[in-house]
């Protein structure tokens, strides 16, 4: 038996053992068929029943409204960094932007290709170590929508509240965040989020877009972007990535077997908690990110002197605590720690951390 370590990588990252074991389990003869999912057409009944199967029961978990498409797309959160403005953005038209951090400038400097964007507010003015409360956002009164990042994969910022737009659509790129607790959709008009952390499998985007918002493609709006396209063919324009489909699937059912988003907002609550007390109270680690905008997914820290870096990354790998290293673009730790990882992953961590802490503190 091999020994599953701790893996605490931001993307793509850890998945359930319970359902790698199914899929394990199910690899060669998907439920007596003879064949597995990877071999079956997009339009057989098998497939359309997994495909189907696991769109409700993601509307379960989130109550996405009945008035709300659900699309399983291709080329990851970055294609929909074009995709929104070439859906959604008119030829003279204009959008704001927040920015909050790395994925949000990706987004921002993605549309400014397809038309005018207003940067309403930045957290560059507080080293994005806060997020501006909306009472300092100029947000436009004739955008055609708010584009947001929730949750900073790599700066460790997430909102805790989510923005008021009045009438402009409010879209949102959850990569980081979805699935991690309950989520009021109806507030917005479009939110996509790429699979890699709590969905699934990387070649997957699951965007959920407010049905008046279709149909409002641009001329050059190639069809396969083409929201409408997508949504009146069951996002099966061409053909899906089927595997990675069917395992989303098998964690929207583990994910309701956990309880749902309630139970996995309490453990995911506690798991944060723990970890950023423990930073705070020690005198090696630091987190620079203002308490209220602290990241519940990806938890960045730093150690006193950069030198204890490699040891301290050498150790953790040496214990099975895996993917501790920060973004390249930041350097210092992160610690992803999303739903498939439990609680004993985080204690394990924590452990580490005390221990080498009473060594080089
Ligand atoms: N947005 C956020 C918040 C992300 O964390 C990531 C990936 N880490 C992306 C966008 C880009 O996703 P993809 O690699 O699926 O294009």
């Amino acid at each position: 038996m091999s020994k599953r370590a701790y893996n605490f990588c931001a993307g793509p990252a850890a998945l359930p053992e319970a359902v790698l074991k199914k899929a394990q389990a199910e690899l060669l003869d998907w439920q007596g068929k003879g064949l597995s999912v990877m071999e079956m057409s997009h339009r057989s009944d098998e497939f359309v029943g997994i495909a189907t199967k696991a769109e409700q029961d993601l509307r379960d978990l989130l109550s996405i409204p009945s008035d709300y498409k659900v699309l399983f797309l291709q080329g990851g959160a970055s294609q929909q960094f074009a995709q929104i403005p070439l859906n959604l953005l008119p030829e003279n038209g204009k959008a704001d932007y927040i920015d909050t951090g790395i994925w949000s400038k990706k987004a921002i400097e993605e549309a400014g290709r397809y038309g005018r964007v207003n940067v309403a507010a930045s957290a560059k003015a507080y080293d994005y170590f806060t997020i501006p409360g909306q009472n300092e956002w100029k947000l436009s009164a004739d955008a055609a929508y708010v584009h947001y990042t929730p949750n900073e994969t790599i700066g460790g910022l997430e909102f805790g509240w989510i923005p008021e737009t009045g009438d402009v659509p409010l879209v949102a790129d959850m990569s980081s965040t979805i699935l991690s607790r309950p989520l009021d959709v109806s507030r917005f008009g479009l939110i996509y989020a790429g699979a890699q952390k709590n969905i699934g499998p990387s070649g997957l985007v699951v965007t959920i877009v407010r049905e008046d918002l279709l149909g409002r493609a641009r001329s050059i709006c190639p069809t396969m972007l083409d929201y409408k396209v997508a949504a009146d063919n069951g996002s099966m324009y061409n053909t899906p990535p089927t595997l990675a489909w069917y395992l989303a699937g098998l964690i929207f059912e583990w994910l309701k077997e956990q309880g749902g988003l309630e139970a996995m907002g309490a453990i995911n609550q506690r798991k944060q908690q723990k970890l950023y007390d423990f930073i705070d109270a020690s005198g090696l680690y630091t987190n620079p990110i203002a308490k209220n905008d602290r990241s519940w997914m990806n938890i960045p820290f730093r150690l006193a002197d950069e030198k204890l870096d490699k040891p301290f990354l050498a150790g953790a790998d040496a214990r099975g605590l895996l993917n501790l290293k920060g973004h390249r673009s930041v350097g210092g730790m992160r610690a992803s720690i999303y739903n498939a990882v439990d609680e004993a992953a985080v204690d394990a961590l924590l452990a580490y951390m005390a221990e080498f802490e009473k060594e080089h503190g």
